[in-house]
């Protein structure tokens, strides 16, 4: 076996015995570089005194003061780039519900182990871990202050943009800009790698304003663009101020714009903790004329009573929910939910990824009314959305063809 020892492993566990079981069992598979934590806590101060985070950490679930979910939260709000196995003696569900957990706050969630830890399934994740080095590697970059700067004032911010189209007769409603980072030294930069710091450096505003600026910008060229939509992804964070939207409403005016040509989406979880400033910014908006949408439903816990009380217009499924939705299952059961939520509120319905002719038609047949994702077209540069709104209509005919097959 490939020796390894250039790899850091952390294992949080309040179980000593476990702890040095675990680290007996890495040792023989040449993983000798082994630090053992008792206390989730402790854990986190070390990331935050340390250069650099471990390449893996195995987690328990179960632990006194701070547990391992909350763990898992807080590994993804320092933006933590190396692997993470979960280890419990919970029952699958559980660990299943956690495994889902680390992939919605971004972390690399390489697998699960049921204690007590069986040497095989041990060897396996191992395995995959080395495996994924590459995307750990890629998480790695942790970007300064000073970048996020420079990079604000060198515009090295830019718009791509995925058409979202309607299920019923293929009408282009509009693009969403999706920012992605045209770094010098590294390429296309994206989102996930950088917005969480933008937000903690507390720059998203000046970003959000650079996206709504280039999105004017790039609009002026397109073809047809009094009929289309802009939908622009709002940060939290940015409702807390109540100064910042009346500062992009007076950029899109100034441009001579009408309200009618933007939709803001904002993601679910974080629009309901407190809602008071919020409520009165997105209602404001609404009034203004601004669209409204709720972004990746089904990733955080709403309360739906709380929903009804802002003025969303159009509800975003996640693509987890819509892949292979077709197929049945719980994305069927969430999916039905969905739609009868959205009805209730007058909400039109987006399904998000959208990549399987099975699932575009399922949706369709259903009454989903909008659908963004890869089969319509990927996120595309600003130059290419003229020919591919020229095609679109062929493109179209033959989703609509097979269907008739
Ligand atoms: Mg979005």
């Amino acid at each position: 076996m490939k020796n390894d020892s250039g790899k850091k492993v952390y294992i949080v566990d309040d179980d000593l015995f476990s702890l040095k079981l675990m680290a007996s069992l890495l040792v023989r598979h040449d993983f000798p570089v082994v630090e053992i934590y008792q206390d989730a806590k402790l854990v986190l101060d070390v990331l935050a005194a340390e250069d650099g985070f471990p390449d893996l950490v195995f987690l328990d679930l179960n632990m006194p003061g701070m547990d391992g979910l909350e763990m898992i939260r807080r590994l993804g709000e320092c933006g933590y780039s190396g692997g993470l196995i979960l280890v419990s003696g919970q029952s699958e569900r559980i660990i299943n519900s956690s495994a889902e957990l680390s992939r919605v706050h971004q972390v690399n969630i390489i697998g699960t182990l049921k204690k007590p830890v069986n040497t095989d399934a041990l060897s396996k994740l191992l395995g995959k871990f080395k495996s994924h080095g590459e995307v750990v590697v890629k998480r790695e970059c942790h970007y300064s202050v000073d970048d996020i700067i420079s990079a604000l004032e060198h515009k090295q911010f830019i718009n791509y943009y995925q058409p979202k189209v309607s299920m019923k007769d293929g009408t282009v409603k509009g693009f969403e800009a999706l920012v992605r980072w045209a770094h010098p030294e590294h390429g296309l930069v994206y989102p996930d790698q950088f917005i969480y710091l933008v937000e903690r450096y507390g720059y998203i505003d000046d970003l959000t304003k650079l996206v709504v600026k280039n999105a004017i910008d790039d609009f002026k060229v397109i073809g047809g663009r009094d009929k289309l939509q802009l939908s622009i992804n709002l940060s939290m964070l940015s409702l807390i101020n109540p100064g910042f939207m009346d500062e992009v409403c007076r950029i899109i005016d100034a441009e001579g714009m009408s309200p009618h040509h933007f939709l803001f989406e904002i993601t679910e979880g974080k629009v309901l903790d407190d809602k008071r400033q919020p409520l009165e910014i997105l209602t404001r908006l609404r009034l203004r004329g601004f669209g409204l949408a709720i972004d990746d439903f089904g990733t955080a816990y709403s309360n739906l009573d709380s929903l009804n009380d802002f003025p969303f217009e159009e509800l975003k499924l996640d693509r987890k929910f819509v892949h292979n939705v077709s197929q049945g299952g719980v994305n069927l059961e969430f999916y039905n939910a969905t739609l009868s939520l959205a009805r209730r509120y007058a909400m039109n319905i987006v399904a998000e990824g959208v990549e399987h002719h099975e699932d575009w038609l399922f949706l369709k047949n259903t009454g989903c009314d909008f659908a963004q994702g890869y089969l319509i077209a990927r996120p595309m540069p600003m130059n290419d959305i003229n020919s591919w709104l020229m095609q679109w209509k062929e493109q179209f005919s033959i989703i609509s063809l097979k269907q008739r097959g």
